[in-house]
Protein backbone atom coordinates (compact mmCIF):
# COMPACT_ATOMS: atom_id res chain seq x y z
CA UNK A 1 0.00 0.00 0.00
CA UNK A 2 0.74 3.43 -0.65
CA UNK A 3 2.49 5.38 2.44
CA UNK A 4 -0.15 7.13 4.03
CA UNK A 5 -2.98 5.33 2.67
CA UNK A 6 -5.59 3.89 4.91
CA UNK A 7 -7.47 1.02 5.11
CA UNK A 8 -10.49 1.48 7.20
CA UNK A 9 -11.57 -1.47 9.15
CA UNK A 10 -15.24 -2.69 9.43
CA UNK A 11 -16.36 -1.42 12.56
CA UNK A 12 -20.11 -1.49 13.89
CA UNK A 13 -19.66 2.20 14.61
CA UNK A 14 -20.17 2.60 10.33
CA UNK A 15 -23.42 1.09 10.67
CA UNK A 16 -24.70 3.68 12.92
CA UNK A 17 -23.28 7.13 11.68
CA UNK A 18 -25.16 6.05 7.86
CA UNK A 19 -28.93 5.89 9.12
CA UNK A 20 -28.24 9.43 11.35
CA UNK A 21 -26.67 10.47 7.89
CA UNK A 22 -29.71 10.18 5.88
CA UNK A 23 -32.63 10.08 7.91
CA UNK A 24 -32.01 11.82 11.22
CA UNK A 25 -35.31 12.96 11.95
CA UNK A 26 -37.11 9.25 11.63
CA UNK A 27 -37.92 7.93 15.14
CA UNK A 28 -36.86 5.50 17.48
CA UNK A 29 -39.62 4.02 19.41
CA UNK A 30 -40.19 2.21 22.84
CA UNK A 31 -44.17 0.99 23.66
CA UNK A 32 -46.28 4.10 24.52
CA UNK A 33 -43.26 5.33 26.91
CA UNK A 34 -40.77 6.69 24.97
CA UNK A 35 -39.92 7.72 21.16
CA UNK A 36 -37.00 9.88 20.02
CA UNK A 37 -35.24 10.66 16.59
CA UNK A 38 -31.99 9.36 15.00
CA UNK A 39 -29.63 12.30 16.03
CA UNK A 40 -30.59 12.01 20.01
CA UNK A 41 -30.15 8.43 19.36
CA UNK A 42 -26.63 9.11 18.11
CA UNK A 43 -26.49 11.10 21.45
CA UNK A 44 -27.62 8.43 23.65
CA UNK A 45 -24.85 5.92 22.27
CA UNK A 46 -22.32 8.73 23.07
CA UNK A 47 -23.54 9.00 26.96
CA UNK A 48 -23.70 4.97 27.30
CA UNK A 49 -20.25 4.90 26.10
CA UNK A 50 -19.24 7.29 28.58
CA UNK A 51 -20.85 5.63 31.04
CA UNK A 52 -19.89 2.62 30.53
CA UNK A 53 -16.24 3.72 30.22
CA UNK A 54 -16.28 5.45 33.60
CA UNK A 55 -16.96 2.46 34.96
CA UNK A 56 -14.38 0.71 34.35
CA UNK A 57 -15.28 -1.29 31.26
CA UNK A 58 -12.16 -1.77 29.09
CA UNK A 59 -11.78 -3.25 25.82
CA UNK A 60 -12.34 -7.19 25.25
CA UNK A 61 -15.00 -7.11 28.52
CA UNK A 62 -18.12 -9.05 27.93
CA UNK A 63 -21.14 -6.71 28.92
CA UNK A 64 -24.36 -8.21 29.23
CA UNK A 65 -27.66 -7.02 29.25
CA UNK A 66 -30.96 -8.94 31.04
CA UNK A 67 -33.89 -7.25 28.97
CA UNK A 68 -36.86 -7.22 26.54
CA UNK A 69 -36.66 -5.95 23.27
CA UNK A 70 -36.18 -2.08 23.87
CA UNK A 71 -34.47 1.28 22.41
CA UNK A 72 -32.10 0.79 25.50
CA UNK A 73 -31.43 -2.58 23.72
CA UNK A 74 -30.22 -0.92 20.69
CA UNK A 75 -28.16 1.31 22.01
CA UNK A 76 -26.36 -1.31 24.04
CA UNK A 77 -26.37 -3.60 20.32
CA UNK A 78 -23.87 -0.27 18.98
CA UNK A 79 -22.47 1.63 22.33
CA UNK A 80 -20.67 -2.25 24.04
CA UNK A 81 -19.31 -2.95 20.46
CA UNK A 82 -18.21 0.32 19.52
CA UNK A 83 -15.97 0.84 22.61
CA UNK A 84 -14.68 -2.94 21.78
CA UNK A 85 -16.25 -4.56 24.52
CA UNK A 86 -18.26 -7.80 23.85
CA UNK A 87 -21.72 -7.53 23.84
CA UNK A 88 -23.37 -10.63 25.75
CA UNK A 89 -27.14 -11.06 24.65
CA UNK A 90 -28.70 -13.22 27.65
CA UNK A 91 -31.68 -15.43 26.56
CA UNK A 92 -33.95 -14.51 29.74
CA UNK A 93 -36.46 -17.23 28.77
CA UNK A 94 -33.90 -20.41 29.22
CA UNK A 95 -34.28 -21.59 32.92
CA UNK A 96 -32.01 -19.64 35.92
CA UNK A 97 -29.02 -22.83 35.72
CA UNK A 98 -29.05 -22.43 32.28
CA UNK A 99 -28.72 -18.38 32.37
CA UNK A 100 -26.33 -18.54 35.32
CA UNK A 101 -24.24 -20.76 33.20
CA UNK A 102 -24.15 -18.78 30.15
CA UNK A 103 -23.18 -15.68 32.38
CA UNK A 104 -20.18 -17.52 33.51
CA UNK A 105 -19.38 -18.64 31.03
CA UNK A 106 -18.86 -15.88 28.72
CA UNK A 107 -17.20 -13.82 31.58
CA UNK A 108 -19.83 -11.55 31.85
CA UNK A 109 -18.67 -8.38 33.96
CA UNK A 110 -21.14 -5.60 33.79
CA UNK A 111 -24.57 -6.71 33.57
CA UNK A 112 -27.73 -4.28 32.39
CA UNK A 113 -30.53 -5.43 34.07
CA UNK A 114 -34.27 -5.12 33.54
CA UNK A 115 -36.51 -4.36 36.74
CA UNK A 116 -38.77 -7.16 36.03
CA UNK A 117 -35.71 -9.41 35.85
CA UNK A 118 -33.51 -8.57 39.30
CA UNK A 119 -35.42 -11.45 41.26
CA UNK A 120 -34.17 -13.64 38.93
CA UNK A 121 -30.52 -11.82 39.06
CA UNK A 122 -30.72 -12.20 42.70
CA UNK A 123 -31.55 -15.55 42.48
CA UNK A 124 -28.47 -16.62 40.65
CA UNK A 125 -26.19 -13.69 42.19
CA UNK A 126 -24.25 -15.79 44.89
CA UNK A 127 -22.82 -17.74 41.80
CA UNK A 128 -21.72 -15.58 39.48
CA UNK A 129 -18.28 -15.94 39.45
CA UNK A 130 -17.19 -12.65 37.18
CA UNK A 131 -19.54 -9.97 37.48
CA UNK A 132 -18.34 -7.15 39.00
CA UNK A 133 -21.19 -3.58 37.94
CA UNK A 134 -24.73 -3.20 37.02
CA UNK A 135 -26.85 -0.97 35.61
CA UNK A 136 -30.65 -0.79 35.91
CA UNK A 137 -33.41 -0.31 33.02
CA UNK A 138 -36.53 0.65 34.19
CA UNK A 139 -39.54 2.33 32.95
CA UNK A 140 -41.18 3.19 36.45
CA UNK A 141 -39.98 5.10 39.10
CA UNK A 142 -38.22 2.43 40.69
CA UNK A 143 -35.07 3.89 40.16
CA UNK A 144 -33.47 2.17 42.93
CA UNK A 145 -34.59 -1.22 42.77
CA UNK A 146 -32.30 -3.44 45.55
CA UNK A 147 -29.74 -4.57 42.80
CA UNK A 148 -26.30 -5.86 43.87
CA UNK A 149 -23.56 -4.15 42.62
CA UNK A 150 -25.54 -1.08 41.60
CA UNK A 151 -23.53 1.57 39.79
CA UNK A 152 -26.72 3.38 38.70
CA UNK A 153 -29.55 3.84 37.09
CA UNK A 154 -29.83 3.93 33.33
CA UNK A 155 -31.57 6.61 32.48
CA UNK A 156 -30.21 8.68 35.48
CA UNK A 157 -26.65 7.78 34.17
CA UNK A 158 -27.42 8.95 30.74
CA UNK A 159 -28.64 11.67 31.72
CA UNK A 160 -25.48 12.81 33.80
CA UNK A 161 -22.93 11.97 30.82
CA UNK A 162 -21.20 13.96 28.14
CA UNK A 163 -23.43 13.72 25.05
CA UNK A 164 -20.28 12.81 22.54
CA UNK A 165 -17.79 10.31 22.36
CA UNK A 166 -14.88 9.91 19.93
CA UNK A 167 -15.07 6.06 19.08
CA UNK A 168 -11.36 4.10 18.20
CA UNK A 169 -10.78 2.19 15.14
CA UNK A 170 -9.71 -0.83 16.26
CA UNK A 171 -9.30 -4.61 14.46
CA UNK A 172 -12.49 -5.70 12.63
CA UNK A 173 -11.65 -9.08 13.51
CA UNK A 174 -12.21 -8.17 16.99
CA UNK A 175 -15.29 -9.95 19.01
CA UNK A 176 -18.75 -7.80 19.18
CA UNK A 177 -21.37 -10.10 19.80
CA UNK A 178 -21.92 -13.35 21.49
CA UNK A 179 -24.92 -15.38 22.81
CA UNK A 180 -26.09 -19.08 23.10
CA UNK A 181 -27.75 -21.62 21.59
CA UNK A 182 -31.06 -22.74 23.14
CA UNK A 183 -29.19 -25.59 23.37
CA UNK A 184 -32.11 -28.85 23.18
CA UNK A 185 -29.50 -30.73 24.64
CA UNK A 186 -26.73 -30.45 27.23
CA UNK A 187 -25.50 -26.59 27.92
CA UNK A 188 -26.30 -24.53 25.80
CA UNK A 189 -23.27 -23.57 23.53
CA UNK A 190 -21.79 -20.33 22.91
CA UNK A 191 -21.55 -18.37 19.62
CA UNK A 192 -19.67 -15.33 18.48
CA UNK A 193 -19.14 -12.78 15.87
CA UNK A 194 -16.75 -9.66 14.78
CA UNK A 195 -17.24 -6.00 13.94
CA UNK A 196 -16.35 -7.49 10.03
CA UNK A 197 -18.99 -10.16 10.31
CA UNK A 198 -21.38 -8.17 11.51
CA UNK A 199 -21.04 -4.72 8.75
CA UNK A 200 -21.00 -7.89 6.25
CA UNK A 201 -24.37 -9.17 7.63
CA UNK A 202 -26.15 -6.32 7.38
CA UNK A 203 -24.99 -4.66 4.47
CA UNK A 204 -25.74 -8.17 2.45
CA UNK A 205 -29.21 -8.27 4.40
CA UNK A 206 -29.86 -4.76 3.09
CA UNK A 207 -28.91 -5.17 -0.12
CA UNK A 208 -31.04 -8.68 -0.46
CA UNK A 209 -34.31 -6.78 1.19
CA UNK A 210 -34.36 -3.25 -0.02
CA UNK A 211 -32.77 -3.67 -3.42
CA UNK A 212 -33.95 -6.27 -4.99
CA UNK A 213 -37.39 -5.64 -6.95
CA UNK A 214 -38.92 -8.97 -6.50
CA UNK A 215 -38.79 -8.12 -2.38
CA UNK A 216 -39.11 -4.58 -1.94
CA UNK A 217 -39.20 -5.51 1.55
CA UNK A 218 -37.54 -2.85 3.62
CA UNK A 219 -36.70 0.78 2.80
CA UNK A 220 -36.41 4.39 4.73
CA UNK A 221 -40.41 4.11 4.08
CA UNK A 222 -40.61 1.59 6.43
CA UNK A 223 -41.72 1.26 9.78
CA UNK A 224 -39.71 -1.63 11.53
CA UNK A 225 -40.97 -3.67 14.34
CA UNK A 226 -38.97 -7.39 15.76
CA UNK A 227 -41.32 -10.23 16.59
CA UNK A 228 -37.84 -12.43 16.94
CA UNK A 229 -36.29 -11.44 20.57
CA UNK A 230 -32.92 -8.68 20.44
CA UNK A 231 -31.25 -11.99 22.58
CA UNK A 232 -32.18 -14.43 20.01
CA UNK A 233 -29.17 -13.71 16.95
CA UNK A 234 -29.63 -10.16 17.17
CA UNK A 235 -33.53 -10.20 16.19
CA UNK A 236 -32.08 -11.45 13.08
CA UNK A 237 -29.58 -8.36 12.62
CA UNK A 238 -32.50 -6.34 11.33
CA UNK A 239 -32.11 -3.65 13.98
CA UNK A 240 -28.58 -3.07 12.46
CA UNK A 241 -29.57 -3.04 8.95
CA UNK A 242 -32.73 -0.84 10.10
CA UNK A 243 -30.33 1.50 11.44
CA UNK A 244 -27.90 1.27 8.44
CA UNK A 245 -30.68 2.53 6.36
CA UNK A 246 -32.41 5.41 8.69
CA UNK A 247 -35.85 3.26 9.39
CA UNK A 248 -38.40 3.96 11.74
CA UNK A 249 -38.05 1.28 14.45
CA UNK A 250 -40.71 0.27 17.08
CA UNK A 251 -39.63 -1.86 20.08
CA UNK A 252 -42.63 -3.48 21.39
CA UNK A 253 -40.53 -4.59 25.25
CA UNK A 254 -42.17 -8.28 26.28
CA UNK A 255 -44.28 -9.76 23.40
CA UNK A 256 -47.89 -9.48 24.93
CA UNK A 257 -50.34 -9.63 21.75
CA UNK A 258 -52.26 -6.59 22.23
CA UNK A 259 -49.36 -4.48 22.59
CA UNK A 260 -48.04 -5.75 19.49
CA UNK A 261 -51.24 -5.31 18.16
CA UNK A 262 -51.84 -2.12 19.41
CA UNK A 263 -48.24 -0.64 17.81
CA UNK A 264 -49.01 -2.51 14.43
CA UNK A 265 -52.12 0.19 14.14
CA UNK A 266 -50.37 3.07 16.13
CA UNK A 267 -47.31 3.31 14.43
CA UNK A 268 -48.34 1.46 11.08
CA UNK A 269 -45.91 -1.15 11.20
CA UNK A 270 -45.12 -2.30 7.84
CA UNK A 271 -42.41 -4.50 8.42
CA UNK A 272 -41.55 -7.95 10.80
CA UNK A 273 -40.20 -11.03 11.47
CA UNK A 274 -41.07 -14.16 13.37
CA UNK A 275 -40.92 -17.52 14.16
CA UNK A 276 -44.41 -19.34 12.68
CA UNK A 277 -45.70 -20.16 16.32
CA UNK A 278 -45.82 -16.00 17.18
CA UNK A 279 -46.98 -15.31 13.62
CA UNK A 280 -50.18 -17.71 14.55
CA UNK A 281 -50.54 -16.30 17.58
CA UNK A 282 -50.49 -12.64 16.29
CA UNK A 283 -53.56 -13.95 13.78
CA UNK A 284 -55.54 -15.47 16.89
CA UNK A 285 -54.88 -12.88 18.89
CA UNK A 286 -57.81 -11.03 20.85
CA UNK A 287 -57.88 -7.73 19.40
CA UNK A 288 -56.51 -8.60 16.02
CA UNK A 289 -58.97 -11.15 15.24
CA UNK A 290 -60.93 -8.79 12.58
CA UNK A 291 -57.66 -6.83 12.20
CA UNK A 292 -56.43 -6.65 7.96
CA UNK A 293 -52.24 -6.25 8.25
CA UNK A 294 -52.70 -4.44 5.09
CA UNK A 295 -49.60 -5.83 3.10
CA UNK A 296 -47.54 -5.33 6.41
CA UNK A 297 -44.42 -7.42 5.01
CA UNK A 298 -43.27 -10.33 8.03
CA UNK A 299 -39.96 -12.34 7.19
CA UNK A 300 -40.69 -16.03 8.65
CA UNK A 301 -37.68 -18.16 9.93
CA UNK A 302 -36.59 -19.84 12.58
CA UNK A 303 -38.91 -23.08 11.56
CA UNK A 304 -40.43 -23.86 8.25
CA UNK A 305 -43.58 -22.04 7.43
CA UNK A 306 -45.90 -24.42 6.55
CA UNK A 307 -48.58 -23.37 3.79
CA UNK A 308 -51.71 -23.60 5.75
CA UNK A 309 -50.14 -20.63 7.69
CA UNK A 310 -48.90 -19.03 4.63
CA UNK A 311 -52.26 -18.98 3.30
CA UNK A 312 -53.93 -17.86 6.74
CA UNK A 313 -51.74 -15.27 6.79
CA UNK A 314 -52.32 -13.98 3.53
CA UNK A 315 -55.65 -14.03 4.07
CA UNK A 316 -55.09 -11.88 6.81
CA UNK A 317 -53.53 -9.31 4.36
CA UNK A 318 -49.95 -10.27 5.53
CA UNK A 319 -47.14 -10.77 2.61
CA UNK A 320 -44.91 -13.59 3.79
CA UNK A 321 -41.53 -14.31 2.75
CA UNK A 322 -39.37 -17.07 4.30
CA UNK A 323 -35.70 -17.25 5.14
CA UNK A 324 -33.32 -19.82 6.94
CA UNK A 325 -30.77 -19.49 9.11
CA UNK A 326 -29.28 -20.42 12.71
CA UNK A 327 -27.78 -19.15 15.70
CA UNK A 328 -24.62 -19.98 14.58
CA UNK A 329 -25.29 -18.47 11.08
CA UNK A 330 -25.67 -14.72 12.57
CA UNK A 331 -28.07 -15.73 10.83
CA UNK A 332 -29.26 -15.04 7.13
CA UNK A 333 -28.46 -17.90 4.97
CA UNK A 334 -30.87 -17.79 2.37
CA UNK A 335 -34.11 -15.79 1.93
CA UNK A 336 -37.20 -16.40 -0.30
CA UNK A 337 -36.68 -15.01 -3.95
CA UNK A 338 -39.42 -15.06 -6.76
CA UNK A 339 -37.26 -14.30 -9.82
CA UNK A 340 -38.73 -13.39 -13.19
CA UNK A 341 -39.26 -17.10 -14.30
CA UNK A 342 -41.59 -17.52 -11.31
CA UNK A 343 -42.90 -14.56 -11.41
CA UNK A 344 -44.73 -15.45 -14.91
CA UNK A 345 -46.07 -19.02 -13.65
CA UNK A 346 -48.95 -19.51 -11.89
CA UNK A 347 -49.59 -17.98 -8.14
CA UNK A 348 -49.98 -22.10 -6.59
CA UNK A 349 -46.26 -22.40 -7.94
CA UNK A 350 -44.95 -19.24 -6.31
CA UNK A 351 -47.26 -19.92 -2.80
CA UNK A 352 -44.94 -23.60 -2.87
CA UNK A 353 -41.68 -21.71 -3.48
CA UNK A 354 -42.44 -18.69 -0.67
CA UNK A 355 -42.39 -21.44 1.74
CA UNK A 356 -39.62 -22.80 1.03
CA UNK A 357 -36.04 -21.82 3.05
CA UNK A 358 -35.41 -19.51 -0.09
CA UNK A 359 -31.85 -18.86 -1.91
CA UNK A 360 -28.65 -18.26 -0.65
CA UNK A 361 -27.92 -14.60 -0.13
CA UNK A 362 -24.74 -12.91 -2.01
CA UNK A 363 -21.67 -14.61 -0.53
CA UNK A 364 -23.42 -17.78 1.04
CA UNK A 365 -22.29 -21.24 -0.77
CA UNK A 366 -24.73 -23.96 0.55
CA UNK A 367 -24.12 -27.48 -0.21
CA UNK A 368 -25.54 -30.93 0.67
CA UNK A 369 -23.23 -33.65 1.83
CA UNK A 370 -23.98 -37.03 2.70
CA UNK A 371 -22.38 -38.47 6.19
CA UNK A 372 -19.16 -39.21 4.54
CA UNK A 373 -18.15 -35.86 3.76
CA UNK A 374 -19.03 -36.31 0.08
CA UNK A 375 -21.35 -33.34 -2.09
CA UNK A 376 -24.31 -34.66 -3.16
CA UNK A 377 -26.01 -33.16 -6.31
CA UNK A 378 -28.10 -29.90 -6.24
CA UNK A 379 -30.68 -31.50 -8.52
CA UNK A 380 -33.71 -30.71 -5.61
CA UNK A 381 -34.02 -34.35 -5.05
CA UNK A 382 -30.73 -35.62 -3.62
CA UNK A 383 -30.93 -35.34 0.33
CA UNK A 384 -28.22 -34.96 2.91
CA UNK A 385 -27.06 -32.41 5.26
CA UNK A 386 -26.83 -28.62 4.80
CA UNK A 387 -23.45 -27.97 4.59
CA UNK A 388 -22.06 -23.95 4.82
CA UNK A 389 -19.24 -21.59 3.69
CA UNK A 390 -20.21 -17.48 4.57
CA UNK A 391 -18.15 -14.78 5.81
CA UNK A 392 -20.48 -14.47 9.01
CA UNK A 393 -20.34 -17.97 10.14
CA UNK A 394 -19.39 -18.49 14.08
CA UNK A 395 -16.02 -19.29 14.05
CA UNK A 396 -16.57 -22.24 16.40
CA UNK A 397 -18.10 -22.51 20.03
CA UNK A 398 -16.68 -20.54 22.73
CA UNK A 399 -14.28 -23.10 25.07
CA UNK A 400 -15.43 -26.40 23.41
CA UNK A 401 -12.87 -27.56 21.18
CA UNK A 402 -14.49 -30.97 20.20
CA UNK A 403 -17.59 -29.32 19.55
CA UNK A 404 -15.99 -26.39 17.62
CA UNK A 405 -14.27 -29.16 15.03
CA UNK A 406 -17.67 -31.34 14.66
CA UNK A 407 -18.76 -28.26 13.13
CA UNK A 408 -16.47 -27.12 11.04
CA UNK A 409 -16.01 -31.09 9.68
CA UNK A 410 -14.30 -31.17 6.53
CA UNK A 411 -13.80 -27.47 6.12
CA UNK A 412 -17.90 -26.47 6.07
CA UNK A 413 -20.54 -25.35 9.15
CA UNK A 414 -22.64 -28.18 9.40
CA UNK A 415 -26.26 -27.15 10.07
CA UNK A 416 -27.72 -30.62 11.38
CA UNK A 417 -30.53 -30.17 8.84
CA UNK A 418 -31.14 -32.44 6.08
CA UNK A 419 -31.93 -30.86 2.90
CA UNK A 420 -32.43 -30.87 -0.93
CA UNK A 421 -30.69 -27.71 -3.23
CA UNK A 422 -33.07 -27.49 -6.84
CA UNK A 423 -31.70 -26.06 -10.27
CA UNK A 424 -32.30 -22.88 -9.13
CA UNK A 425 -31.04 -22.71 -5.81
CA UNK A 426 -33.96 -22.90 -3.86
CA UNK A 427 -32.81 -24.95 -0.37
CA UNK A 428 -35.83 -26.82 1.00
CA UNK A 429 -35.36 -28.19 4.60
CA UNK A 430 -36.83 -31.98 4.91
CA UNK A 431 -36.13 -32.11 8.86
CA UNK A 432 -33.73 -31.80 11.37
CA UNK A 433 -31.29 -34.88 11.00
CA UNK A 434 -32.37 -35.67 15.04
CA UNK A 435 -35.91 -35.23 13.92
CA UNK A 436 -36.28 -37.32 10.90
CA UNK A 437 -38.72 -40.20 11.30
CA UNK A 438 -36.99 -43.31 10.52
CA UNK A 439 -39.50 -46.31 9.95
CA UNK A 440 -39.26 -49.41 7.97
CA UNK A 441 -36.01 -48.59 6.12
CA UNK A 442 -37.87 -45.05 5.03
CA UNK A 443 -36.76 -41.54 6.16
CA UNK A 444 -40.16 -39.16 6.55
CA UNK A 445 -39.87 -35.70 7.17
CA UNK A 446 -42.06 -34.41 10.03
CA UNK A 447 -41.96 -31.43 8.58
CA UNK A 448 -43.43 -32.24 5.36
CA UNK A 449 -46.08 -34.31 7.36
CA UNK A 450 -47.10 -31.14 9.49
CA UNK A 451 -46.57 -28.84 6.54
CA UNK A 452 -50.06 -31.71 5.19
CA UNK A 453 -52.05 -31.89 8.18
CA UNK A 454 -51.57 -27.71 8.69
CA UNK A 455 -54.13 -28.28 5.60
CA UNK A 456 -57.09 -29.42 7.13
CA UNK A 457 -59.19 -27.11 8.82
CA UNK A 458 -60.12 -28.88 11.84
CA UNK A 459 -56.37 -28.19 12.71
CA UNK A 460 -54.85 -25.51 14.43
CA UNK A 461 -51.63 -26.23 15.52
CA UNK A 462 -49.46 -29.49 15.05
CA UNK A 463 -46.74 -31.11 15.65
CA UNK A 464 -45.13 -35.18 14.29
CA UNK A 465 -42.44 -36.62 16.10
CA UNK A 466 -41.44 -40.46 15.40
CA UNK A 467 -41.92 -42.51 18.54
CA UNK A 468 -40.06 -45.81 18.88
CA UNK A 469 -42.11 -49.38 17.15
CA UNK A 470 -40.66 -52.55 17.73
CA UNK A 471 -41.58 -53.22 14.58
CA UNK A 472 -40.96 -50.65 12.52
CA UNK A 473 -38.17 -48.62 14.37
CA UNK A 474 -40.27 -45.72 14.75
CA UNK A 475 -43.49 -44.48 13.75
CA UNK A 476 -45.00 -40.80 13.39
CA UNK A 477 -46.77 -39.54 16.25
CA UNK A 478 -49.12 -36.38 15.93
CA UNK A 479 -49.56 -33.84 18.51
CA UNK A 480 -52.93 -31.61 17.38
CA UNK A 481 -54.51 -28.49 18.95
CA UNK A 482 -58.12 -28.76 16.77
CA UNK A 483 -59.53 -25.52 15.48
CA UNK A 484 -62.64 -24.57 17.92
CA UNK A 485 -65.75 -26.78 17.46
CA UNK A 486 -63.68 -29.32 15.03
CA UNK A 487 -63.03 -33.22 15.69
CA UNK A 488 -60.35 -34.78 15.34
CA UNK A 489 -59.17 -38.39 15.77
CA UNK A 490 -56.65 -40.50 13.69
CA UNK A 491 -59.70 -41.40 11.15
CA UNK A 492 -60.24 -37.74 10.62
CA UNK A 493 -56.69 -37.20 9.71
CA UNK A 494 -56.11 -40.30 7.72
CA UNK A 495 -58.93 -39.30 5.68
CA UNK A 496 -57.28 -35.95 5.33
CA UNK A 497 -53.94 -37.14 4.69
CA UNK A 498 -55.21 -40.35 2.08
CA UNK A 499 -55.15 -37.79 -1.20
CA UNK A 500 -51.68 -36.50 -0.84
CA UNK A 501 -51.23 -40.47 -0.65
CA UNK A 502 -52.70 -41.26 -3.90
CA UNK A 503 -51.37 -38.30 -5.32
CA UNK A 504 -47.64 -39.92 -4.01
CA UNK A 505 -46.37 -36.80 -2.18
CA UNK A 506 -46.31 -39.05 0.63
CA UNK A 507 -46.00 -42.86 1.24
CA UNK A 508 -48.64 -44.31 3.43
CA UNK A 509 -46.35 -45.20 6.07
CA UNK A 510 -46.27 -41.87 6.78
CA UNK A 511 -49.87 -41.32 7.89
CA UNK A 512 -49.75 -41.00 11.69
CA UNK A 513 -51.73 -43.82 13.38
CA UNK A 514 -50.91 -42.42 17.40
CA UNK A 515 -52.45 -39.04 17.61
CA UNK A 516 -53.17 -37.12 20.38
CA UNK A 517 -55.30 -34.01 20.33
CA UNK A 518 -54.14 -30.91 23.34
CA UNK A 519 -54.96 -27.63 23.78
CA UNK A 520 -51.31 -26.46 23.84
CA UNK A 521 -48.07 -28.16 22.32
CA UNK A 522 -44.78 -27.77 23.96
CA UNK A 523 -42.67 -24.37 22.69
CA UNK A 524 -38.76 -23.55 23.34
CA UNK A 525 -36.99 -20.53 24.52
CA UNK A 526 -37.89 -19.35 21.32
CA UNK A 527 -41.00 -20.25 20.30
CA UNK A 528 -40.14 -22.99 18.81
CA UNK A 529 -41.99 -26.71 18.91
CA UNK A 530 -39.83 -28.25 21.37
CA UNK A 531 -39.43 -31.86 19.98
CA UNK A 532 -37.49 -33.17 22.56
CA UNK A 533 -40.27 -32.09 25.45
CA UNK A 534 -43.06 -33.67 23.20
CA UNK A 535 -41.35 -37.02 22.47
CA UNK A 536 -40.59 -37.26 26.71
CA UNK A 537 -44.80 -36.33 27.76
CA UNK A 538 -45.70 -39.04 25.05
CA UNK A 539 -43.36 -41.63 26.52
CA UNK A 540 -44.62 -40.81 29.45
CA UNK A 541 -48.24 -40.74 28.57
CA UNK A 542 -47.56 -44.24 26.84
CA UNK A 543 -46.16 -45.18 30.29
CA UNK A 544 -48.75 -44.15 32.10
P1 LIG B 1 -32.31 -23.58 17.98
O1 LIG B 1 -31.43 -24.61 17.36
O2 LIG B 1 -32.01 -23.31 19.38
O3 LIG B 1 -33.76 -23.71 17.65
P2 LIG B 1 -31.75 -21.67 15.95
O4 LIG B 1 -32.55 -20.45 15.96
O5 LIG B 1 -30.33 -21.56 15.68
O6 LIG B 1 -31.89 -22.24 17.36
O7 LIG B 1 -32.45 -22.68 14.96
C1 LIG B 1 -31.94 -22.97 13.72
C2 LIG B 1 -32.73 -24.08 13.10
O8 LIG B 1 -34.06 -23.66 12.80
C3 LIG B 1 -32.18 -24.55 11.78
O9 LIG B 1 -31.11 -25.43 11.95
C4 LIG B 1 -33.41 -25.19 11.14
O10 LIG B 1 -33.61 -26.51 11.61
C5 LIG B 1 -34.54 -24.34 11.65
N1 LIG B 1 -34.96 -23.38 10.62
C6 LIG B 1 -34.61 -22.09 10.53
N2 LIG B 1 -35.19 -21.51 9.46
C7 LIG B 1 -35.92 -22.46 8.84
C8 LIG B 1 -36.73 -22.49 7.66
N3 LIG B 1 -36.96 -21.42 6.90
N4 LIG B 1 -37.30 -23.68 7.32
C9 LIG B 1 -37.11 -24.77 8.07
N5 LIG B 1 -36.37 -24.80 9.19
C10 LIG B 1 -35.77 -23.66 9.57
Amino acid sequence: PTEGAHSTPLLIKNLLLSGRRYERSQEIIYRDISRYDYATFNERICRLANVLTAAGVKPGDTVAVMDWDSHRYLECMFAVPMIGAVLHTINIRLSPEQILYTMNHADDIFVLVNAEFVPLYKAVEDHLTTVEKTILLTDGDEKTADLPNLVGEYETLLAAAAPTYDFPDFDENSVATTFYTTGTTGNPKGVYFTHRQLVLHTLTQAGMMGGLDSMRLFGNRDVYMPITPMFHVHAWGIPYTATLLGVKQVYPGRYEPEMLCKLIKQEKVTFSHCVPTILGMLLNADGAKDYDFGGMKVIIGGSALNRGLYEAAKARGMKLSAAYGMSETCPLISSGYINLELEAGSEDERAAYKIKAGVPVPLVEARIMDSDGNFLPSDGKSQGELVLRAPWLTQGYYREPEKSAELWAHGWMHTGDVATIDEMGFIEIRDRIKDVIKTGGEWISSLELEDLISLSPAVKEVAVVGVPDPQWDERPFALIVPREGQAMDAKVLRDHLKPFVDEGRINKWAIPTQIATVTEIPKTSVGKLDKKRIRVEIAEWQEA
